[in-house]
């Protein structure tokens, strides 16, 4: 995309109302604007983070055999009344014109499981799984930590649905290992422990994916020798280590990134969901659910990787690849390459064009803006690449690159850039 396109601008200072790291920088940056607390617009270059995250997630959980669906928004508070959830704290309440109750989905295990219901009849039906990304609406008191806590939310909400323990169990161990895998990509797994939380009524736990980082409002204790962390929620029934007994637990601040929770009953059994066993039986049909939330990710993103210049894109979720900037220096310079420079458009268009076609994206840009901003500005928007075309570079037939976070700049030959760039 051309810079000079694009109908967001950076700003020097955040927001005198917006005290969270995260939506400091993504408001300075482009990528976010805040309508009031908790409530964000999700800007071009903040649109194609967050459909990278989500695309990361739909293709990890198709891998552990979701079926993708969008349910509404707008639910019926009946369903609600039978689950007893019809008066929890975070929901927005709202009327049709005749008079019945609705609320805004602050979930969707009151709407799935009537769903599912028409479709599940017997064994031969489970195990099924099925999922979504859908806004979520939560009247959350506390919204002062930018995205990762918003009142208005994009989230993945996958359910499985299976018939027995061991059937969600297996699935769960899937599960597990998928959400790994989505963390990794999205440059979060190093700071990210699978954390044991309550697990209501059902289960002994849940697990929650903490990262680790200041802004978070949760605190874990972490055993470095099985890499695994508690919630301090739980931290007083379970002091040590549930797999080793180690009781020298390390506490830190994370943010909850996923969780996954087995079910059971808990949903089914109020709509009196069940299926037909093998033996004639009807049995209640066991569920789990899994969660994660794409602008929470967003912003965990931007909490750790960082520096003072701005954000530090991982590479499978940044907007683009590279930005390309076209550096046309007002200073004197010698004839040489006063020459160059008579060609530099040409040269950074068809360096534009080639690295697009061969499917690199790039932020080319184009502006008529000072060489101090375009730095600035690249910088701050975070590419893992910054290719810099000048009159200086051109000398020698070069475009000098930079990986986002590293001081190293490197020469390449223009003829080889596509290469080194698609190959990186
Ligand atoms: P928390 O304890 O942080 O409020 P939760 O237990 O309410 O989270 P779930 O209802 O299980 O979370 O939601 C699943 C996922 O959705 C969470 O792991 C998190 O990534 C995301 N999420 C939850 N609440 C919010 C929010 N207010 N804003 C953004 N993302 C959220
Ligand atoms: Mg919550």
């Amino acid at each position: 995309m051309r810079q000079s396109q694009l109908f967001t601008k950076t700003a020097k200072e955040p927001p005198k109302d917006e005290f969270s790291f995260n939506a400091q920088i993504l408001i300075r940056a482009g990528f976010i604007d805040k309508l009031f607390a908790g409530v964000y617009t999700i800007l071009p270059l903040g649109f194609k983070v967050l459909k990278k995250i989500e695309n990361i997630i739909r293709e990890e959980i198709n891998n552990i055999g979701g079926q993708e669906i969008y349910m509404p928004a707008l639910h019926p508070i009946a369903n609600y009344k039978k689950t007893g959830r019809d008066k929890i704290d975070v929901l927005y309440y709202t009327k049709l014109k005749n008079g019945s109750e609705l609320v805004l989905g602050q979930s969707h295990e009151e709407i799935i499981v009537p769903l599912m219901q028409k479709f599940i009849l017997s064994y031969k039906d489970l195990p099924k799984m099925v999922y979504q990304f859908q806004t979520k609406f939560r009247n959350e008191l506390r919204a002062k930590s930018g995205i990762l806590r918003g009142r208005e939310f994009s989230m993945k909400d996958l359910y499985s649905f299976h018939k027995n323990e061991e059937d969600l169990n297996e699935y769960y161990k899937m599960a597990q290992k998928a959400y790994f895998k989505i963390f990794k990509r999205c440059g979060l797994l190093d700071l990210t422990y699978l954390t044991y939380a309550s697990g209501g009524t059902f289960s002994k736990f849940s697990h929650e994916y903490q990262t680790i980082t200041e802004a978070g409002e949760d605190l874990i204790y972490i055993c470095d020798k099985c890499e695994i962390a508690i919630n301090k929620k739980i931290i007083k029934e379970q002091s040590a280590c549930p797999f080793c007994q180690n009781k020298k637990l390390r506490e830190a601040k994370a943010i909850e990134v996923g969780n996954i929770f087995k079910l059971g009953n808990r949903f089914s059994h109020p709509f009196g969901f069940q299926y037909t066993a093998e033996d004639g039986s009807k049995k209640d049909v066991v569920m789990g659910c899994y969660g994660i939330g794409l602008g929470r990710t967003m912003g965990a993103i931007t909490e750790v990787h960082h520096d003072k210049n701005g954000i530090i894109w991982p590479e499978e979720v940044a907007p683009f690849v590279a930005s390309l900037l076209k550096i046309k220096s007002k200073n004197a310079m010698p004839a040489g390459r006063q020459e160059k420079v008579k060609n530099i458009d040409k040269i950074s268009d068809k360096i534009y064009t080639d690295l697009q076609d061969n499917g690199v994206e790039v932020l080319y840009d184009d502006r008529d803006v000072s060489v101090g901003e375009k730095f600035a500005d690249a910088d701050l928007i975070g590419c893992p690449y910054r290719i810099v075309v000048s009159a200086k570079t051109l000398m020698k037939n070069c475009v000098e690159v930079k990986r986002r976070g590293s001081d190293k700049e490197e020469l390449i030959n223009i003829n080889e850039i596509i290469n080194k760039i698609s190959n990186y």
